[in-house]
């Protein structure tokens, strides 16, 4: 769908509540503060658009109630618009660029970007656990070690920068987590949580998977230092794909990807990768190949705002976001 295509199928603020309203509530409005379905609209000449009272906790809600768009004083026809551009994009958006696109600062597209991310999240927090031949591998977000004022910065397991263990299913969805340190200890509970261990594991040689892998169904592995990249069907390219992307939004579009926010950042990836369809294409040389196209924008939004409901992000005082669950229901 390109953008005027948009704005014809949703050409007002009313039509683009009603989405909204349909996308979050597919089984029909619900409380968020109680989960109670039964509530009404009120039309009263004070109450603003789109406003509901609970029938049994008789607290009022709208459709951004207890999401991560929750007190917006935006219209909703901006956050269309931003989880649009966010969702065509191929590695993501910048909030300086964002800002440009939808009329707003830049603090409130990073804020925008942030909520958007956080709804992704809910998404992947939902995602089961990962099966068949599963791909796994470390990433340190960051380039190649280098120079800097005549000292050498340390490469691999010895490096400072950021850790991410990426778990990936081929053809399926993908789970990176950020990582503290990365050791057999600190990896095994992650293991444990996003993969099923009737699965065939397939790693490099790495000595953090040699305890994790026996639990597996199979565990075998490619010697990266011996130049082995593949061995008939054993390879983690897959998971090396992933990280490339992750790469290249990080070099290319956010520069800089803030270790409290990380998590944000690779659900959005994750929800990215996982947003696509294959496609077979026949090359120049008559070579058969799959390119992965990104799902159409209405699967993609029905897939992530029924997730829209579940936390928060509020600026405070200090200028910094925070991120509050509200798992509380009264
Ligand atoms: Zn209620």
């Amino acid at each position: 769908m390109n953008i005027d295509e948009l704005r014809e199928q949703i050409p007002d603020e009313a039509s683009c509540r009603k989405l909204f309203e349909k996308l979050i509530w597919p089984d029909g409005r619900i409380c968020p503060h109680c989960r109670c379905l039964r509530s009404y609209r009120l039309n009263g000449l004070t109450s603003r658009a789109g406003l509901y009272e609970c029938a049994r906790c008789k607290r009022q809600f709208t459709v951004t109630t207890r999401t991560p768009m929750h007190s917006t004083k935006l219209p909703l026809w901006k956050w269309l618009l931003a989880i649009y551009y966010i969702l065509n994009s191929s590695k993501g958006i910048s909030s300086v660029f964002l800002g440009r696109l939808i009329g707003v600062k830049q603090s409130t597209a990073w804020k925008m970007g942030h909520a958007i991310r956080l709804m992704m999240q809910h998404w992947s927090d939902e995602l089961p656990m990962l099966s068949g031949t599963i791909e796994m591998d470390e990433k340190f977000i960051g380039g190649k070690p280098r120079y800097h004022y005549g000292i050498r910065h340390k490469g691999g397991k010895a490096t400072a920068k950021q850790s991410i263990l990426v778990t990936i299913q081929r053809k399926g969805p993908v789970i990176p987590v950020p990582l503290d340190t990365v050791k057999t200890d600190t990896i095994a509970p992650i293991i444990n949580a996003v993969a099923d261990k009737s699965a065939d594991l397939m790693t490099d040689k790495s000595y953090v998977f040699h305890r994790s892998g026996k639990q597996f169904a199979s565990h075998q592995s490619v010697y990266h230092m011996a130049k082995e990249y593949a061995r008939g069907d054993v390879h983690i390219n897959t998971a090396e794909s992933f990280n490339a992307m992750l790469e290249r939004a990080k070099t290319g579009v956010f520069h800089y990807m803030s270790p409290k926010h990380l998590g944000r950042y690779l659900s959005e990836l994750s929800f990215r990768w996982a947003n696509r369809d294959p496609k077979e294409v026949i090359t120049k040389m008559g070579k058969k190949k799959t390119i992965w196209k990104p799902k159409p924008l209405l699967e993609q939004l029905t897939s992530l705002l029924p997730f829209a409901c579940g936390s928060q992000l509020r600026w405070q005082r200090t200028g910094a976001v925070r991120q509050i669950a509200l798992n509380n229901f009264c």
